[in-house]
Order: structure tokens, then sequence, then C-alpha cells
């Protein structure tokens, strides 16, 4: 999640006095990088992806699962046996927000040819027997919510009160209602801040301890990266909900299958003042979204029409990037990750050297959370210009995470091999967040979609400065898109859209792929069809349904601890059972299936 670096942190107060000092730089940072690599061109096709886990202790005992605490110690092991002694080792280990959590992804990037679709679930065995091997005994590594730490206190700090997280409740036949949750320890606060009819939770941790899956791309060029951020952003939330995996929070059933707002909440460092509670006095500007959300604008030519959400932006920033040479499109877009403060700031990391050093820079950039990143290359490296595709929630097994990057790394091929244009107005793609990640939107939730990916901008090929804006009318009379189910988007709809497993199948076709990868793919984009279709469940679904048929759960929407337990070993058993029975086996997903 970035951030996470070493040294003396410092506190809020402290952080708050070098506000300024960082955005300062932090723009230099960025102008000294641009001016060095704008003209980069060529570089090739790179991908990872990175998965986050949670290290859980299974008390067999007393039927109880307990976060372990200890992820800094397996991740120094894990580092130490592996790149510490080795530069080519496959895989590396990077701290998460949680202490009970650890990140890993790929030791090199994937590249361009088809046959490394074949490697990635291989990888990813690898790294979870590789972090299995230094755990104790009866401890394992899983997907679960967690519990806070120092930037918790920056967070809580800054905004002046406690983060109010409010999830709507599952309402089930004994759920009572309205639900309405007393704290004995509470002082006030959250009953003030708690809403009837929601899970309330007060702490970053509850939503940063979750874990997702993400995946990054290396463009051949600025341009190409510009104009993937934009097309992928659109897909955030299909593919959010096509991902579902957490229903639950604290203990009871929600009403949602998505992590999203629950993080968004939990980091939501705005003050009063900024979410327009109160006039403005102390602070610059009003924020319309928390610094995890989905994106405020588009980034390339054929994205300018359609960004049609107010964007807050910090003037003198703009304009100084205005003057440095940068264009509209990017100007706006960093002048608005710099209206957020740092959030930690290390005592050791403060004066730097601003032509060889990124961090005050990066020290923004990694705290603004949206759904799509897009990344400078870092100085003096040989890294290109990436984007970050980073909505997807955590699957349970390998064959499923291999299935969903796989699908979309494949996505992006597609895209830009027949420029393709998904964009739809931004404005829609908020609200297809805001579907998304309601309960079981997968089936039930209506999307924005463009019909048409074929008729639209060529992106790729014309600078932002050279952008036509003629075609406003076509964009705003809703001829371009529709509502469409997942099903209809992925599995495709005779009149309404292609779908996109018929566009990939289509590509796939005309590519050179060995008989061994193609299967692979195939069975990877079966399982994405499948629960598109209805016809496999999201994780989300089939933890509700575990759930509401174990003999302890009382239709109160409550998990005890022991629903809890049996839920996380059963997903444990099916992992393991998904190995034994050999990868790529739709197969092994017996769980999943609906009969
Ligand atoms: N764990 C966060 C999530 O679920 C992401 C943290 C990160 O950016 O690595 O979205
Ligand atoms: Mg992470």
């Amino acid at each position: 999640m970035g951030l996470l670096s070493q040294g003396s942190p410092l506190n809020w107060e402290e952080t708050k006095k070098h506000a300024d000092h960082v955005r300062k730089h932090g723009i230099l940072q960025f102008l000294n990088i641009y001016n060095k690599v704008k003209e980069r061109q060529r570089d090739v096709l790179k991908w990872g992806d990175e998965v986050e886990y949670m290290l859980v202790e299974m008390d067999d005992n007393n039927e109880k699962v307990r976060l372990v605490l200890n992820g800094k110690d397996v991740l120094e092991i894990l580092q130490e046996k592996g790149e510490k002694i080795n530069p080519n080792h496959p895989t590396l280990w990077r701290p998460e927000y949680g202490s009970y959590m650890i990140e890993g992804t790929p030791g090199q990037p994937y590249g361009g040819t088809m046959s490394e679709f074949n490697t990635v679930e291989d990888n990813m065995g690898k790294r979870r027997r590789e972090a299995a091997s230094v755990l104790n005994k009866n401890e394992t590594l899983l997907t679960v919510t967690s519990f806070p730490s120092t930037l918790t206190r920056n967070i809580r700090h800054r905004r002046g009160e406690k983060v109010a997280i409010n999830v709507p409740i599952f309402k089930d036949k004994n759920t009572p209602s309205p639900f309405v949750e007393t704290f004995p320890e509470d002082d006030g606060e959250a009953a003030r801040a708690a809403l009837p009819d929601h899970i309330y939770m007060d702490a970053m941790g509850f939503g940063m301890g979750n874990c997702c899956l993400q995946v990054t791309f290396q463009a051949c060029s600025i341009s190409e990266a510009r104009y993937l951020y934009d097309q992928l952003a659109t897909f955030c939330p299909i593919v959010m909900a096509l991902s579902a995996a957490s229903p639950f929070y604290r203990g009871f059933v929600s009403d949602i299958d998505c992590r999203w707002g629950v993080i968004s909440a939990s980091v939501d460092d705005r003050t009063r003042e900024e979410r327009g509670l109160e006039p403005l006095k102390n602070n610059k500007f009003r924020i319309n979204k928390s610094r995890y959300d989905s994106i405020d604008s588009y980034l390339s030519c054929c994205g300018e029409k359609y960004n049609d959400i107010e964007l807050t932006i910090d003037e003198d920033i703009n304009k100084q990037l205005l003057d440095a040479g940068i264009d509209k499109l990017l100007a706006q877009h960093i002048a608005h990750l710099f209206i957020r403060d740092p959030l930690s700031l290390f005592q050791e990391k403060i004066h730097l050297d601003d032509e060889n050093e990124s961090d005050h820079f990066e020290n923004l950039q990694s705290t603004n959370w949206q759904t799509m990143r897009f990344k400078p290359p870092p100085p003096n490296s040989d890294i290109g210009w990436r984007v970050e595709f980073r909505p997807m929630e955590v699957q349970l097994t390998d064959f499923e995470n291999s299935a969903y990057v796989v699908f979309i790394v494949l996505l992006t091929r597609v895209i830009l091999s027949y420029k393709l244009d998904f964009l739809i107005p931004l404005s829609k793609v908020d609200e297809n967040m805001k579907v998304a990640q309601k309960r079981n939107a997968v089936q039930e939730g209506m999307f924005y979609f463009r019909k048409d990916a074929f008729k639209g901008c060529n992106p790729v090929l014309d600078p932002p400065s050279t952008a036509q804006n003629g075609v406003e009318s076509e964009a705003k009379d809703g001829e371009e898109f529709t509502l469409m189910s997942i099903d209809t988007i992925i599995n495709g709809k005779e009149g309404v859209f292609h779908g996109l497993i018929p566009m990939l199948n289509c590509y796939l076709e005309n590519m050179e792929v060995d008989v061994d990868t193609r299967c692979t793919i195939l069975n990877y984009l079966k399982l994405i069809k499948k629960r598109a279709s209805g016809e496999l469940m999201t994780m989300a679904k089939w933890m509700r349904e575990f759930a509401a048929k174990h003999p302890q759960y009382k239709q109160d929407s409550v998990i005890t601890d022991k629903i809890n337990y049996d839920l996380l070993h059963n997903l444990l058993e099916t992992n393991t059972n998904s190995k034994e029975k050999g990868k790529n086996e739709i197969a092994s997903y017996d769980p999943f299936k609906f009969a």
C-alpha cells in the first residue's frame, strides 16, 4: 500500500508542519521525472500482480480463529531466505497495513509473451507455499478483516474525530429492526456516529486491514499509459463486483459484498470543513471524496469530454505544472492528488535530493488510493510509465486469482490491439461503483456501459494538446452507453453488446499460443464467464450461503466465533483440495457451485 517506510515516524502535529514542504518538493520531484522520461517510447509490456495475505491461527481446541500479529518477522525471514540472497528469487515480499498482513508479488515482472500466462498460477503457488513454510504449526495464510496502528492516529488527528464506517446490515428474518448496537466502553462518540441498521466501525484497521488483488502494467509510452488508465477505469466497478468476496464485517452479515466503501470510510481523513459540514475556515478545500475512492478525472485526450465530475484542485500547483509545460489533463490530475496532506513522514526523510529521489511525490501519490493509479517511473530506473488496476477483491485460491489477473491483462492486450474505446462519462463510472458493492450486484446490478467499443476515439496516436473536443453532444445524449448486467458485459447479448469474453476469444484465435497455455487461459475465462452468468457463485455469495446454513446461525445477521471458525476451516480445506486436484480445474470449485 506504499507509505510503509523505515525510520522515525512523526506524529500528526509534526507531519502537518511539513505538509507544504512535502507538496512543494513532491511537485519538483514529479517535474524532474517527467522532463527526463516524457519522451520515453517503446518500453515493452511488462506486468505483475500483487496478492495480499492474512496470517491466521486456527485454534482448534477453542474453535476460534485468531489473526497472527507477526507479519513483520515472517516478512524478514521470507526476505532473508529469498530476495536478499538471490536477486532472481521468484517471489518478493512486502509489508502491508496490518501486522497480520503480508503482500507477495512475483520476483520479476511478467513479459509480453502469451506463454507467461501459464506461469502465473505456479508463481502464486510458490508464494503461498513459501510463506506457509515459515509459519508455526496451526498458522496459515488466508483473507479476513482487521485492526489499527500509527497511521490510524494520524488519520484521526487530521480529521479531528474518529472515522465513522457505517455498513448497512443484512436484514435477516430475526435481525432486530431497527438494528441498534450499544457500545459499553463508549464515551458517547460511537453512539453519535453509529447509524441505525448499520454495522459501525471506528478505526482505519477495519478498512485497510482488508486484502485485495492488484495488477500493474508497464505501457510502452506515457500516452499509452494514459489511455490504459482511462479505459481500465471503466472496468473497475464491473470487475470488482465480479470478484466480490467480503460480505461480513465485525461479526455481522452486511448488505454489501465488496470492501471498497469500508476502506474508503476507514481512511477518510477529511475534516468537517472539507466534508462541507462547516464553513471553510482553517482548511483550503471542500473535498468530495475520501483519499481511497474512484478516480476523479480521465487522463487521455479521449477521456477529456467525459470528465464530468467536479474536480477539486490546488490552483497554485496546477499553475506551476502548466507553466512547466505539463498539459491540462495531467496537470489537473496531479493538482488534484496534491490537495491532500501527507499522512506520515519520517524524520530522516524530510530533506531530499529532488533530482534523484521521489519520496515526497510518492508520499502523496501512494496515499491517494484510487481505483486506478497512474505511476511515473522512479528516478534513474529502467522502469517505464505504469498503471495499476486496484479494485479487485482477493480470491480464495491461486486458480481464481490467476484467472482474474489473466483476464485483466488480456483485456489490456485486446484494448490496445483493437484500439477499443470503453469510455463513458466519469459520473456514470461513479454510479457503477456504488451499485457494484451491493449484495449480489454481480447478478442483480445494472451498470452503465458503452455499447460499441469499436466506435470511439483513437487515443494513443493523438497527443492531448491536439485533441479535438467536438463530439460533446454525442457523449451527452446517452446514445453511446446503456445499462447492462454483468452477464451482458462479460458474455455479450445479441443486439446490445458484443461481450468481453467473445472479444478475448476472438483475439486469442488470432494469436500464436501453445496448446497448454491456451487451455489454461480458456479455463480462466470459463471461471469469469460462469461467475458473470451466475453459474458459479462469487466468494461473497458462497460465504453468505455457508453462514446461512450453519446450525449456529439464528437468522439474526450475527457471525459467531464458531461460524467464523467453521467458515475459514472450510475455505482452507477447499483451497487444499483445489491444489490436490491439480491446477486449472474448475472441478475443484465444488463449493462454489450452485447445485
Ligand atoms: N488493502 C488495500 C485494498 O484492499 C490496498 C492497499 C494497497 O494499496 O496495497 O484495497
Ligand atoms: Mg498492498
